[in-house]
């Protein structure tokens, strides 16, 4: 390749003068697999970034996206409309949890986190209940990175320098049990009380009545891989029946099938009022995220407003954007031909097999999974949190396979389009480059 000049592009979430001493580099990619800037495959094994549910380079996206791009390419979508956007938010509210049925588009995740809590503040006031400005999110939370998120989010380090975060926030204790759940597979026996936390918080040290919505991922993802304690999503959603507080469940990685079922929402058979996603909304290949949203909460808006005004006054210049639009109906309609959800759902036995056949490599901690994902905690090095984790990403990358780590955890969550002998290869490599890191 020729020499790149790295000096002008600040990259994000980056250690960007570590990475620029020794980049890696992907160039292209087709189905399972990238290509490096050195013409070697790399298996894909987080879905690009937890995104690519249907694999890369998936041609009724590509034709999709050609075909919008040479029909209409851009269209504002304030006071105006294009068909695709109301195409798209049909075919996604037929596929969203029952009662659900209203759609609001954004471009990401973290502008979906931020509009859910700003729509459900908004909710309560058009009600004409003002009083409730309160947030609730859970410690390693994470709901993107604009100011809202951060706030709700759970993660000290995004926070530490931005110290102006909403202050009208409060976060549950995280659902995270080593103790009692180590080595799981699956849903965590222990640990459904966390939720009573919930209640506890609201009634003592706040008034119910200033509570405006609970945001939690029902899967915790960035942060580690945290699958929800059997019972513990019920148990939030009665206190926040209760109280008359909003539930907010960020699918953003849960969303489309990764935990081999549709939704989270409807795997752990719990109704939020709000459901955030993005991602594999489009496969990751235009940004795009979504509300899907109760009728109830679409409904009072329109009540409260005069006919011609607008009734939430929130929106980018890319909500809806033509491209996306077009990726996602393709996306959705690629998941539903090829039984993608299913096949996630029918691979996590062995996924989940081979996962915990790590438990004995040395300095293995905890495993956690469930359906296409998985997570495996790794013991810290002596005054170096998150050395191994980065040790074991770059062992893998070196011996052509592609995960995640957050401190000394590894996340996996391949594309749903990933084989059997895939599955084996992909733990066989993190196993080796585990032992490695002896
Ligand atoms: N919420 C969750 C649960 C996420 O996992 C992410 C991204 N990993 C986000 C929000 C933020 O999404 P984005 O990076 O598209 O803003």
């Amino acid at each position: 390749m020729t020499e790149l000049n790295m000096d002008a592009f600040w990259m994000p979430f980056t250690a960007n003068r570590h990475f620029k001493s020794a980049p890696r580099m992907l160039v292209s990619a087709d189905g399972m697999y990238y290509k490096d800037d050195a013409g070697r495959d790399i298996m894909d094994g987080c879905a690009g970034l937890w995104c690519v549910n249907a694999g890369h380079n998936r041609k009724p996206i590509v034709e999709a996206i050609q075909k919008q791009i040479a029909t209409l390419d851009y269209a504002p979508p304030f006071q105006i409309g294009h068909p695709k956007a109301f195409e798209a938010a049909e075919k996604l509210a037929a596929m969203a949890p029952k009662g659900l049925s209203k759609v609001f588009y954004v471009n990401s995740g973290s502008e979906a986190a931020d509009t859910a809590l700003k729509m459900a503040v908004a909710y309560h006031r058009v009600r004409g209940d003002a009083a409730r400005v309160k947030l609730i999110g859970r410690e390693r939370g994470y709901h993107g990175v604009n100011f809202g998120g951060i706030s709700v989010g759970g993660i000290a380090g995004n926070r530490k320098l931005f110290p102006v975060a909403l202050p009208t926030v409060d976060h549950l204790r995280s659902t995270h049990d080593l103790g009692r759940n180590a080595f799981t597979r699956g849903e965590p026996e222990f640990g459904a009380e966390f939720a009573d936390e919930l209640e506890a918080r609201i009634t003592t040290l706040h008034d119910p009545s200033t509570i405006a919505a609970v945001i939690v991922e029902p899967m915790a993802g960035s942060t580690g891989v945290l699958i929800p304690p059997k019972g513990y999503l019920k148990r939030l959603r009665q206190i926040c029946d209760k109280y008359g507080i909003l539930l907010i469940f960020d699918e953003v990685i849960t969303g489309f099938g990764r935990l081999g079922a549709d939704w989270a929402a409807n795997k752990f058979d719990v109704l939020p009022d709000i459901i955030t996603c993005a991602k594999g909304l489009s496969n990751g290949v235009v940004p795009m995220g979504a509300l899907l949203v109760k009728p109830e909460i679409h409904d009072a808006f329109m009540a409260a407003a005069a006919d011609r005004a607008i009734e939430f006054p929130h929106g980018y210049t890319y909500s809806a954007h033509p491209l996306a639009c077009a990726a996602s109906i393709a996306t959705l309609d690629l998941y539903q031909e090829e039984g993608l959800f299913q096949r996630a759902a029918a691979l996590s036995g062995q996924f989940e097999t081979k996962a915990h056949q790590l438990k004995s490599v040395k300095n293995v901690k905890d495993i956690r999974n469930l359906g296409l994902v998985a997570g495996i905690e790794l013991d810290s090095r002596p005054g170096a949190p998150g050395a191994r984790g980065f040790d074991v990403f770059l062992k893998c990358w070196e011996a052509g396979v592609l995960v995640r780590f957050t401190g000394d955890i590894i996340a996996v969550s391949p594309p749903l389009i990933i084989s059997e002998a895939e599955i084996d290869r992909l733990f066989a490599v993190i196993g080796d480059a585990i032992q490695a890191t002896a």
